[in-house]
């Protein structure tokens, strides 16, 4: 295709990916990033073999991996010690792995990647709140957008509008196609610290989780190393891990007020071992809140508009694949302006028709699945407990969950994507 004028609007995992993915097919580039100086935040998130796929293919593989805590197998069990998933990577194919991560590592390596291609501007502290149409020189309405930010001042005008703004995305009414959007009541309570020995050696290369019923759920993700711009020079990083709780968010106030104590105390009669971890808590401040948005939209681009990660399809963190599902996103939309070379609109359709499938399935399995774990009908946490040890037994459910987990299933007829990585 041409060289395409591109403005991103969000630096985060699917904007900065965008901007590498499009910068190196040729097109100029302007990121738009509301924050003054974008850093490494965030808690620990699992990259699937999907993600790790992309990574790949954007050069970041190594460098990624070699700060991440390998993830072989998905344990969740039940207060009774009942096992209600356990699930392993190798099972689906030999090599394969998911990487536990902090949030910040893949901060780092995909916005410092796009701070080095030349054909990437990033404006930073602009927030966009709005798209205006250019005018041709006739006074014609032109396929050109301009940006125009909080102070009502207008940036570019951009030919391609690349709307990665996160799930609170303040553009995603700009378009005219059918959406809906909603806060989930439930979301987490997370925690990075030291990843004590006893943890490590109990929960090896684990995501362990433990519930009891759909109210209570505790997480501990092996989380790897600091970004290396946290890291100081005389200590290098400790291995992390990373604590979830599900809340609901109109608890959080008076889970802070209630003070820490009974907190431990019942995450110490869920998991023992996470004492070393709970002795390095002392503030309730130390624990953020995280609230979901279920965001769906009928399809992902407009004339010249095409929308990518959580602003596009922001679900529960339940299965795992929000920051996986943006990546791939950004790859594809490279492709579909490779094969439409000549023609902006069909290789935007071509991206809503390319990401239909394998989004349909990760947003319905996940918007099914979340009440099974966290949500306000208590009957669903007993079903699960019922049901998920037996499909656990059989087969070909094992092996569809394993797929789910990977992030391969495309669609519901059982195809997968196909991923290249590493021996
Ligand atoms: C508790 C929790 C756990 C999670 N765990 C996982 C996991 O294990 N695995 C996984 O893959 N995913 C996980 N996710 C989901 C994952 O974090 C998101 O899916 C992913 O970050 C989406 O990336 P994004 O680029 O679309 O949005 P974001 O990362 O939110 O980036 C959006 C960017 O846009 C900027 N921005 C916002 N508004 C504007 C504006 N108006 N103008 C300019 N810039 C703007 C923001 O500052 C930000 O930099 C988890 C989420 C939560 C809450």
């Amino acid at each position: 295709m041409r060289a395409l004028d591109v403005g991103i609007i969000g630096s985060g995992t699917a904007g900065s990916a965008a901007a590498v993915f499009l910068a190196r097919a040729g097109h100029r580039i302007t990121m738009y990033e509301r924050v003054p100086s974008p850093g490494p935040v965030g808690a620990g998130i699992t990259l699937q073999p999907t993600g790790l796929h992309v990574l790949c293919q954007l050069g970041l593989y190594d460098h990624v991996v070699s700060r991440g805590a390998r993830i072989d197998r998905l344990l969740c069990e039940s207060t009774k010690q009942k096992t209600i998933v356990d699930l392993t990577y190798e099972s689906a194919g030999e090599g394969l792995f998911g990487l536990g991560l902090h949030r910040g590592v893949l901060f780092e390596a995909l916005y410092g990647s796009a701070q080095q291609e030349r054909r990437v501007a990033i404006k930073t502290g602009v927030e966009v709140v709005d798209l205006a149409r250019a005018e041709s020189r006739g006074g014609a309405p032109s396929r050109w957008s301009w940006f125009v930010d909080v102070d009502r001042r207008r940036h570019g005008p951009h030919e391609l509008v690349v709307v990665a703004d996160g799930a609170r995305s303040q553009l995603r009414d700009d378009t005219s196609t059918s959406k809906r959007v909603e806060p989930y009541p439930w979301g987490a309570l997370w925690f990075v610290g030291r990843q004590p020995a006893s943890l490590a050696d109990a929960r090896a290369r684990t995501l362990y989780q433990v519930v009891d019923g759909n109210q209570t759920f505790l997480g501990f993700l092996p989380t790897g190393l600091l970004p290396v711009s946290l890291e100081s020079s005389l200590s290098p990083s400790p291995r992390l891990v990373s604590l979830f709780w599900s809340i609901r968010g109109d608890r959080v106030r008076a889970w802070r007020e209630a003070g820490l104590d009974a907190w431990k105390s019942k995450v110490r009669a869920l998991a023992a071992e996470a004492e070393p971890v709970l002795d390095q808590i002392h503030d309730e401040g130390q624990l953020l809140y995280a609230g979901y948005h279920d965001v769906v939209m009928h399809r992902w681009h407009t004339r010249n508009v095409v929308y990518l990660g959580d602003a596009a399809h922001a679900t529960s963190p339940q299965l795992g694949q929000g920051c996986n599902l943006a990546l791939w996103d950004a790859m594809e939309l490279r492709d579909c302006l490779e094969e439409e070379p000549r023609d902006l609109a069909a290789a935007l359709a071509c991206y809503s028709r390319r990401r239909e499938e394998h989004l349909a399935f990760y947003q319905t399995a996940t918007r099914l699945l979340t009440p099974f774990f966290q949500g306000d009908a208590e009957v669903l946490g007993h079903l699960r407990d019922l049901a998920m040890p037996l499909m656990g037994k059989v087969s070909i459910f094992k092996r569809m969950m394993t797929l789910s987990m990977l992030g391969v299933m495309d669609g519901f007829l059982g195809r997968t994507l196909t991923l290249r990585l590493p021996t």
